[in-house]
């Protein structure tokens, strides 16, 4: 390819905190990566945390170690903001408030979270969802960017159509507004029914006419062991699913998420082997477009 030569996007792994959020750096840069994604507590517990100034310290000077430039936090599984339950919704208000302090503590460049499930009704369950998203933004002032993630679409949960994650994210006040924007998921993206293997460009020039390019913060890349439009979120090696490879080259080459970071959650058969060889892999795919 002719031209300028770019320094590649950020791309890495999410990456175990197993012994801590400190250790999580090392094993970013054991891999190759350049970017990084972690939980900052255990993902599947409501028990919370606060990252104390040891901590912190700590994390910052592995993190300086390293060659990772873009970081992010994906947050707990638990968390429903759109839950019509008051009970849930306040024990999720407070555990996402929580998410956010982390990060911010931890210096972290976005939260990832999922949108909720709306349970009774979706209108409501989207009101709901972009208030406390405004809510704990509002709690908690700082840098740190809410990215939303687009859903596969299984039972009642949020976020699986352009045109819906749009609505929360305009259902959201500024100045909070400013403070959020997406993160896609390829392996989301195919199962909630976007053709990214037959409908390549299709699929991105709806996503920047409903969504608009500029709020697109990051990715995720991961194949799918689901088929298209199964609403099924089964993640996959890259390019061994039913994606395939050849989206996986576009997406490496694409002009458009040339400066956006790209972390895989694709199955860890060997601790680091699987992971560095995927990185290797989706490196190996820059220069060598392949038009489907
Ligand atoms: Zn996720
Ligand atoms: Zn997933």
């Amino acid at each position: 390819m002719a031209g300028r030569r770019r320094i590649p996007a950020p791309l890495g792994a999410h990456i175990s905190i197993a012994g801590g959020t400190t250790q999580a750096p090392a094993r970013a840069k054991a891999i190759g990566a350049t970017a990084m994604q972690i939980f900052t507590k255990t993902a599947n517990r409501w028990a919370d945390r606060e990252c104390d100034v040891v901590e912190c310290k700590a994390f910052a000077a592995a993190l300086a170690e390293t060659d990772v430039r873009t970081t992010s936090a994906h947050d707990s599984y638990l968390i429903n903001l759109a839950s019509p339950d008051l009970l849930l919704r306040e024990r999720s208000m407070h555990s996402y408030r929580a998410e956010l302090r982390r990060c911010e503590a931890l210096g972290l460049d976005f939260l990832v979270s999922h949108p909720g499930n709306y349970m009774d009704d979706r209108d409501s369950g989207l009101m709901r969802n972009a208030e406390a998203i405004g809510m704990a933004l509002e709690a908690v002032p700082g840098k740190v960017r809410v990215l939303l993630e687009m859903t596969a679409g299984a039972g009642t949960v949020i976020g699986a159509t352009f045109d819906e994650m749009a609505r929360v994210i305009e259902l959201i006040p500024e100045p909070y507004r400013s403070r959020t924007g997406v993160c896609v998921d390829t392996a989301h993206l195919f199962a909630a029914g976007y053709d990214l293997a037959g409908d390549y460009d299709g699929v991105w020039s709806r996503f920047d006419d409903v969504i608009g390019m500029d709020r697109l913060g990051m990715m995720h890349l991961n194949d799918s062991k689901a088929p298209l439009g199964s609403r099924r979120d089964r993640h996959e090696l890259i390019g061994e699913g039913a994606i395939g490879e050849a989206p996986f080259r576009r997406i490496m080459n694409d002009e458009r998420l040339a400066a956006i970071a790209k972390v895989i959650e694709t199955p860890k058969l060997e601790p680091d082997v699987t992971d560095r060889a995927m990185l290797e892999r989706l490196r190996s795919y820059i220069g060598v477009n392949e038009r489907s």
